[in-house]
């Protein structure tokens, strides 16, 4: 790969590259330099957000700026005035040591007043998001006559705002001589057509694969209950200690309740969404990018242009319904070839939504079992070990009261001292997580792959027993985990039934109940029924571990195939019908099963 000084910038640009930190080119600015220096041609560059190409266009561009001239030879489009604020900055930083170069951003939602009287002192070149670039143009305060350079960045985020007309329009009033460039995540047809009718022959450079998710960053799933979407979303953040993420909902109402539960919940958490003022976006927005938030909760709409680096995870809380809005979400992590993760809580019903996603970043995502109360502690606790022990205890203001203490705490032996400091740290997740019931997957544990040591742990009592029962009940009955759960409650009058591990099958299914739960929860099951089919419900064969192999018949076993088993068919059984109970209990030498009488 070429270096920085390799490739033809002048001592000044290169200073500032230095001063920057930057010690090599990244893929798009290797890429892309070179042909801006070198030629005329126009440039299509499809990247990421967070690949480094607002200096690929700026470090050029700043330096082929002629400011002994007053006459405006560049114009830099982009979807939002964020964004706007972020390259004027960055433009600023290269041209820190080439003399007296004047950018000046314009963007709706400021005082055109300030804009226009920048403009009037004359600049050389112009950040500016489209409609606002519409008015002033509309004003006569925009002299495009001396354009020799245009730049469209986030052009896909341009037309998915609705900004086609006004790009059309713009592009119309600077000299057609002019070249372009267009910078997009994705490409569509939109872009093609703008890219056929304004742009001369351009090259075309892709980073990664077209419409693709950069490599550094990874996707998974999680497949919840819409009703657990929230808890879900709070073992997420309790799992990693470290988090700073960008939390995606659908609509402002979302955004706004979930951001509220957090704060109330005691998470650094706030929303970005169209109903703030600009002002109080701006403040929401330094407090996160300062760090003084770690959760930001937004509409996809609010966080255009919202560029934080350093970001450990996105996390869609709803999936977006147009799949292109979901790599510009995730493309908000993994910034500057750091590594980052982008995560979804996913309902059974949004499968196909996922799997188009899937497509279209030609990336498969991973399905992740949901943390369990233990493992979260576990994760906690150890972080907060870690720092226990990198803490420095260098501090002279303590050194006076350390007398004290040690005396008070004398008494304490070691280990007793250490349970007592965990205790204090951790009373909340440990109250939450102990007593609270661990979430079902929705799915069979098997579709995640394998948990350490191959099961999921719990904080079941480690001498509680669940009772394995089976349901004639399965997949094509339109019988999930969320329907099992439903028809246990709603049959017990919302009495909370402990449940445990769930098999579901095409025809039948398993699963397991509190020991304690079991004889009552059979009798009130044997007389309900579930879209019209009666259903059955007896202890299966006792559990060992897994889901026993002779739980149900194998593939070719002679009572079944496939299907669910009928009344009379259940298997292990010969040709027993549900009458063929004695006192209540099955024929215990005839059948493997015991089974309890309603
Ligand atoms: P961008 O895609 O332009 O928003 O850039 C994403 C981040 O990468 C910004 O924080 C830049 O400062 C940083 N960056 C850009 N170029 C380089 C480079 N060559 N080396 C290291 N960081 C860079």
């Amino acid at each position: 790969m070429i270096k920085f000084e390799e490739m033809g910038f002048t001592p000044g640009i290169l200073k500032a590259i230095q001063e920057l930190g930057f010690e090599q080119p990244m893929p798009v600015q290797d890429k892309v330099i070179p042909l801006m220096l070198g030629d005329e041609r126009d440039i299509i560059a499809l990247a990421q957000t967070g690949t480094g190409k607002t200096a690929a266009f700026g470090l050029p561009l700043v330096q082929a700026t002629d400011t002994d001239t007053n006459v405006t030879q560049a114009l830099i489009l982009c979807p939002t005035r964020e964004l706007c604020i972020q390259i004027t900055g960055d433009l600023t930083d290269y041209a820190k040591y080439t003399g007296n170069l004047r950018i000046l951003s314009v963007y709706g939602g400021a005082s055109i007043d300030t804009q226009i009287r920048g403009l009037k002192r004359g600049v050389h070149i112009i950040v500016a998001t489209p409609g606002r670039l519409i008015d002033l143009i509309g004003r006569g305060v925009v002299k495009l006559a001396n354009v020799n350079t245009v730049i469209l960045d986030e052009a896909d985020e341009m037309l998915n705002m609705g900004f086609l007309d006004s790009i059309n329009e713009i592009l119309e009033e600077v000299p057609e001589s002019r070249r372009t460039l267009l910078f997009s995540a994705t490409m569509s047809s939109d872009i093609a057509s703008i890219a056929k009718k304004y742009m001369n022959d351009p090259v075309e450079i892709t980073i990664g694969t077209k419409n693709a998710s950069a490599e550094n960053i990874s996707h998974a799933y999680y497949i919840v209950h819409a009703k657990d979407k929230y808890k879900v979303l709070k073992r997420i953040a309790d799992s990693e200690p470290d988090i700073y993420a960008i939390i995606f909902c659908r609509t402002r109402k979302d955004t706004q309740e979930v951001a509220s539960k957090l704060i109330n919940d005691g998470y650094n958490a706030d929303a970005l969404h169209g109903d703030l003022s600009q002002g109080q976006r701006d403040t929401v927005m330094q407090k996160f990018r300062s760090r003084s938030i770690s959760l930001l909760v937004a509409t996809d709409v609010a966080a255009r242009g919202l560029d934080v680096d350093d970001l450990t995870h996105v996390i869609n809380y709803s999936l977006p319904d147009d799949s292109e809005v979901y790599t510009h979400r995730c493309g908000r992590t993994g910034r500057a070839g750091k590594k980052g993760i982008s995560i979804s809580l996913v309902h059974l019903k949004e499968k196909s939504n996922l799997h188009q996603i899937e497509r279209l970043l030609k990336r498969t995502f991973k399905a992740i079992p949901i943390p369990t109360g233990s493992e979260i502690c576990g994760k906690q606790l150890f972080n907060w070990v870690n720092k226990l022990e990198a803490v420095s205890t260098d501090h002279q203001e303590i050194e006076k009261f350390l007398p004290e203490i040690m005396a008070k705490l004398e008494s304490l032996d070691k280990d007793e001292l250490i349970k007592r400091v965990v205790a204090l740290e951790f009373d909340r997740f440990l109250d939450d997580y102990r007593h609270g019931e661990d979430l079902i997957d929705p799915v069979p544990e098997k579709e995640f792959g394998s948990r350490k040591g191959g099961k999921r742990d719990s904080f079941r009592e480690p001498n509680s027993k669940y009772t394995r029962l089976f349901i004639n009940l399965g997949k094509m009955d339109g019988f999930f985990p969320e329907q099992l759960i439903e028809l246990v409650n709603t049959n017990t009058r919302g009495k909370k039934v402990p449940i445990g591990k769930i098999d579901l099958l095409k025809g039948f299914s398993f699963f397991e109940v509190e020991e304690s739960y079991a004889d009552d929860l059979i009798k009130v099951l044997n007389k309900a029924t579930f879209l019209n089919k009666s259903v059955a419900v007896e202890i299966a064969k006792e559990k060992t571990d897994g889901p026993g192999r002779g739980d149900f018949p194998r593939r070719g076993d002679s009572n079944r195939r496939g299907d669910s088993p009928r009344r009379g068919e259940y298997p292990g059984k010969k040709s027993g019908k549900w009458g063929d109970r004695k006192n209540g209990r099955r024929d215990q030498k005839s059948g493997r099963r015991k089974m309890y009488t309603n």
